[in-house]
């Protein structure tokens, strides 16, 4: 993997989707992700197939992880991440976590810690999804999550009921 230079920040990304062709969708939104302007991809995960949280009357997801390199602000990527899925037909209404075309979540932003009320970083859920710690150790083996602990340490005791990696 190449290193990101000094000017740039090591990103990861969540990408999920349970609607309308979800595979396609995953794939889609790599490419645009590494078409923003100030992105570049470093590596991208297989895909999963995974059991849906929350509300169970829903198709099962695909997920992925991508790691990035961006010279844009934590802001500055969401916004663009947040374009990307309303192009991708994201709509924001109804249950937490109900059935979505896209979803893109920043897992980490470097070693920053960010609390505000549109971005938490490291990402919720991080250290317990398996749908995200199985594909994020796939492209970082050695990754220790800020706050968190050793990957390692952390898939161990993470469930892996329900996942599926695709060829
Ligand atoms: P979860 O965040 O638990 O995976 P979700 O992805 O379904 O749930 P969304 O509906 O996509 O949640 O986003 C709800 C809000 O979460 C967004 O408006 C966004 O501002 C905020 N948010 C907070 N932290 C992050 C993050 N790290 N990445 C993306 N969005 C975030
Ligand atoms: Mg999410
Ligand atoms: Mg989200």
């Amino acid at each position: 993997m190449n290193q990101p230079n000094s000017e740039t920040t090591l990103v990861y990304l969540g990408l999920g989707s349970n609607l309308a062709e979800p595979v396609e969708q995953v794939k889609s939104a790599r490419h645009a992700i590494a078409r923003i302007s100030g992105v570049n991809e470093l590596a991208c995960s297989s895909l999963y197939r995974s059991l849906p949280m929350g509300p169970q009357n829903q198709p099962d997801y695909i997920n992925a992880v991508m790691a990035i390199s961006t010279r844009l602000s934590p802001q500055a990527l969401l916004q663009n991440l947040q374009a990307i899925e309303k192009a991708h037909g994201r709509e924001r209404k109804g249950q937490r976590w109900g059935a979505r075309t896209l979803d893109l979540d920043i897992l980490l932003y470097g070693e920053l810690f960010i609390d505000l009320p549109e971005l938490v970083v490291p990402h919720n859920g991080i250290a317990e999804r398996p749908f995200v710690l199985m594909p994020l150790s796939e492209i970082a083996p050695h990754l220790i999550i800020p706050g968190k602990g050793r990957i390692d340490d952390l898939l161990v005791n993470c469930p892996m009921t329900g996942l599926q990696r695709l060829d």
